[in-house]
């Protein structure tokens, strides 16, 4: 495919495979259940998944659900939606990373057995403090020479219920003078009394990142563990621990840059924010760059798993993807996919004066203009039509081949049709053109001189009311949260959202929701998937007309 770019990952495991070092891989995506799915984890959905499709392995859905406290039985469910949306399916049952919340447990007293655990009663402000700097070695704690008798006893109080929260926490002990600050004796287990959405009331002490990854990795059998970047400086961690526990197999942490787009967030804490406070209509909001949104705005899968492909994967951090691609990857797919028809945005009435009251003919027209299989519509032209306001300029400059008084435009699929008259209200404001017909022009150009212009219309008569939502960019700014510090909601586009009553074909009566078309002359739509209901259509625009994508 010309549109792929280059991934290292891909690579590196097909040399794997050819070089016979490697069987069957397992790869699997983790998800914390703490919001919605975004674009930046499409990118890593369609690596972990995409891998296991293309060297016939596996793909396992682990939630990583240590942190009961921000999750959510919704959030699961809907990343399960996202996912099958997308087209992927996960190997066995869905996995949760409380699964093996027991065997965590075994594993934290192995290593209190083995010396190389302890329960400190630091409090949390004093482990940071105590964990000194890059540039400044950390310090032990008072605790961290407690026999293993005591640590077992004391691990196994914090597991019943007998401390509060922070009173008491479960550390490694690697080396407090490591110059990589994650092997400073990290936190395996804190004291936290929360109801957890998949093991209930049973946990008063739940595990950290870093001593539930790898763990739940080796015992899922994952060969690749991939992840972003910021989990480089853990593998070391990672591997500590492979190193140091009875695990079954021993998988490799590979690291890529998360994708970062332009004019979006991709974090699920900013995202939320922009749902509880009202800035969006929920995490779904075709606005957002949530996977569920980008489905209502009109994606389809293959848009998105395109677009993952056009990105590629890299080592190469900081890098801003222009939104421009992500438009190109969804115009693409529906500039052949998707049925045309006519709708008018900003109505202005045309009286065609040379046709009677009751005249009524009907053109027969492509659904697509080069898709047989989408089969015909049919177009009646009545003596008014709708046509779009800025199809007709009272002042034309030079270069306005619409319409203009005295001059002459095509109604597509139709006749040329001449503006002889602009009908104005007491204010001013233009009311209603009145136009003839040139019945020599079916079909043909007419005699004489050329039309050039084309405009789309709508008969009055057979108008079909719509609801267009027009979105643009959540945000004015190419990297809202560059500035990790700054607010992000400053620079919220006042306009990505602009509601407006439109008329469209008859074709579009009865619209199913999802399905897509093509404006012709504005842009691609999407019928709502929740609005379009009791006779209601509401379309989403997903995307404009004009490519501005520069390969
Ligand atoms: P967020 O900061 O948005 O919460 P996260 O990394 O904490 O992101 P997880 O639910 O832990 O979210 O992510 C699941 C997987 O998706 C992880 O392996 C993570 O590395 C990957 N991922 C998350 N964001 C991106 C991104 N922007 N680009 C690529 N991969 C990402
Ligand atoms: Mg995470
Ligand atoms: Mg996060």
């Amino acid at each position: 495919d010309s549109h792929s770019a280059p991934n290292f990952i891909r690579n590196q495991v097909r040399e794997e495979i050819e070089a016979g070092r490697q069987d069957a891989i397992v790869t699997r995506f983790p998800p914390e259940p703490n919001g919605f799915l975004h674009i930046g984890h499409a990118k890593s959905i369609c690596l972990n998944f995409g891998l296991a499709e293309q060297f016939g392995g596996q793909c396992h859905l682990r939630f990583d659900d240590t942190n009961p406290a921000k999750e959510e039985q919704a959030y699961i469910d809907a990343i399960k939606a996202d996912i099958t949306w997308l087209g992927f399916e996960w190997d066995g049952a869905v996995r949760y990373a409380s699964d093996y919340f027991d065997q965590l447990y075994a594993w934290a007293q192995h290593l209190v057995r083995e010396g190389k655990a302890y329960v400190d009663d630091l409090s949390p402000d004093e482990i940071r403090e105590y964990r000194g700097t890059l540039t400044e070695a950390g310090k032990p704690s008072p605790y961290r020479d407690r026999t293993p008798e005591e640590n077992l006893d004391l691990l196994e109080r914090m597991r019943k219920g007998e401390f509060a929260e922070g009173e008491k926490v479960l550390r490694a002990k690697i080396d407090m003078a490591a110059s990589n600050i994650n092997l400073r004796d990290p936190i395996l287990y804190r004291v936290r009394h929360a109801h957890h959405h998949q093991t209930g009331d049973k946990w008063k002490i739940y595990p950290s990142y870093d001593f539930t990854h790898g763990q739940s990795d080796a015992l899922e059998g994952v060969t690749h563990s991939i992840c972003t970047l910021e989990f480089e400086d853990h593998r070391p961690l990672y591997e500590w621990f492979l190193e140091n526990l009875p695990v079954p197999v021993k998988p490799r942490q590979i690291e890529f840059a998360r994708l970062n787009l332009a004019h979006t967030v991709t974090s699920k804490r900013k995202l939320k924010l922009l749902v509880d406070q009202g800035i969006v209509d929920g995490w779904d909001d075709p606005r957002m760059p949530t996977i569920s949104g980008m489905r209502r705005r009109g994606y389809t899968p293959g848009s998105v798993r395109k677009f993952c492909e056009m990105i590629g994967v890299t080592r190469a951090d900081g890098g801003m993807v222009d939104i421009a691609m992500l438009y190109h990857a969804i115009r693409s797919d529906l500039e052949d996919n998707a049925p045309r028809a006519m709708c008018v945005l900003k109505p202005l009435k045309v009286v065609l004066t040379n046709l009677p009251e009751d005249h009524e003919e009907t053109f027969e027209v492509a659904g697509h203009p080069a898709r047989d299989d989408m089969g015909v519509r049919h177009l009646p032209l009545t003596r008014e039509v709708w046509i779009d306001r800025d199809d007709f300029m009272e002042e034309p400059p030079k270069k306005f081949f619409r319409l203009a008084p005295g001059k002459e435009v095509r109604l597509r699929n139709a006749y040329v049709i001449r503006c002889d008259e602009v009908i104005k209200d007491a204010d001013g404001e233009i009311q209603e053109l009145r136009c003839s017909v040139d019945f020599d022009t079916l079909g043909k150009n007419p005699e004489g001189r050329k039309v050039k212009g084309v405009i789309h219309w709508v008969s009055t008569a057979h108008a079909v009311p719509v609801e267009v939502r027009l979105y643009d960019n959540l945000f004015q700014v190419e990297a809202p949260d560059r500035d990790r510090d700054g607010d992000f909601l400053e620079h919220l586009n006042p306009e990505s959202l602009r509601v407006v009553e439109g008329y469209a074909e008859p074709s579009l009566a009865d619209v199913d929701p999802e399905s897509r078309y093509q404006f012709e002359r504005v842009g691609y739509f999407c019928a709502d998937r929740y609005a379009c209901r009791d006779g209601k259509r509401v379309f989403n625009r997903t995307v404009g007309l004009k490519d501005g994508w520069a390969k």
